[in-house]
């Protein structure tokens, strides 16, 4: 629900409305760069409703979509986010790649190497892992880590690594730059409340049957608890369709694009289950406006512990990034 108030309230009147609506347990949120003296109330719709006739009302704007924060009509400009020293959205359109998960030190140390040469911008590597099968590698934790972070600071690249549960935030913290949220684990809201209250970036991965607005509202409690540095992420989803590992939703990007002022990054490895289709659904995310990318890249793909079958070979994310670098400047996109 939005309210917009008369043009001619002087400030005082403009504060008086604005603690009654207080008052009536609605939240009020500006809405920076718009003409119009708007407000976006949050809380239960019959308590805004009441304010529909008051004299200081010009309208009332009854908006069904359930998330505020994250909306493109309460912050019309992009929010960037920053991982480390790198920024996301904006004009930038930027590659984080790296293995799913983290093996050895040998294979951080020599995937960092070689992404960085590639001009990547950012390290991946998954420490605690969502894995279907309790039988199959579950990650490192801690050690893993430690690897990832110790690859990452030696080649200047921010790390990335998924959260899996609240408890392990502290070790996270001490190595990582930013925090994933897996598609399994976007409805989990005590998490989304978790990463909400810290202070590190989220990249927060759409889930495999998540709707849209279920994404944004995810991302909209972990803005609501304090965390406004959140990235979304599609991944794909699952559909009918078994050729692919998953459907990834380009749709999803351009609607997103519109509908919110978030950074939207898209996993083409996980969207597609397959090696190669991700370097052409790469150069699709970029030209239907992605703000970048997030990219599974191993050494030895047909030796890695998981997801060896949708991973790049380094020379193939070397190449990729080349063909990516020629796309952006032909339509008007930076990459750093
Ligand atoms: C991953 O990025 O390694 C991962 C597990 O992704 P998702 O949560 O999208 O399946
Ligand atoms: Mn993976």
């Amino acid at each position: 629900m939005y309210v917009v108030l008369k043009p001619d309230l002087d400030p005082e009147a403009q504060n008086r409305f604005i603690d009654e609506l207080k008052n009536a347990h609605l939240e009020v949120v500006a809405l920076p760069g718009l003409d119009r003296r708007a407000f976006a109330l949050v809380g239960p719709p019959h308590a805004a409703e009441r304010f529909a006739s008051h004299p200081y009302v010009e309208e009332l704007i009854r908006d069904e979509a359930p998330y505020k924060r994250v909306a493109r009509a309460l912050h019309p400009h992009d929010t960037l986010v920053s991982i480390g020293s790198l920024t996301v959205g904006g004009d930038a359109f930027v590659v984080i790649g790296g293995p799913c998960a983290v093996e050895t030190p040998e294979q951080m140390q020599t995937i960092a190497s070689q992404i960085r040469a590639a001009g990547a911008h950012g390290l991946r590597g998954g420490a605690y892992k969502p894995r279907s099968s309790p039988y199959s590698f579950q990650g490192h934790g801690i050690q893993g880590l430690v690897m990832l972070s110790d690859a990452g600071s030696r080649y200047g690249l921010p790390v990335v690594s998924e959260i899996m549960d609240a408890q392990d935030l502290p070790h996270l913290a001490a190595h990582v730059q930013a925090l994933q949220v897996g598609a399994r684990n976007m409805q989990n809201f005590s998490l989304l409340k978790t990463v909400g209250s810290q202070t590190l970036p989220v990249i927060l991965k759409r889930g495999l049957s998540a709707t849209l607005e279920e994404l944004l509202l995810a991302a909209e409690y972990i803005v609501n608890a304090g965390n406004d540095q959140v990235i979304l992420c599609e991944r794909g989803i699952r559909t009918f369709e078994t050729a692919t590992r998953n459907t990834l939703d380009l749709n999803a990007v351009a609607w997103l694009k519109n509908k919110t002022h978030l950074p939207v990054l898209v996993d083409p490895s996980h969207g597609t289950g397959l090696a190669e289709l991700v370097p052409p659904l790469s150069k699709a995310a970029l030209a239907v406006g992605a703000d970048g990318l997030l990219i599974e890249v191993h050494p030895d793909p047909t030796h890695a512990w998981s997801d060896g079958r949708q991973s790049l070979t380094p020379e193939a994310f070397s190449r990729l990034m080349r063909e990516l670098r020629s796309l952006a400047e032909v339509i008007g996109r930076h990459m750093p």
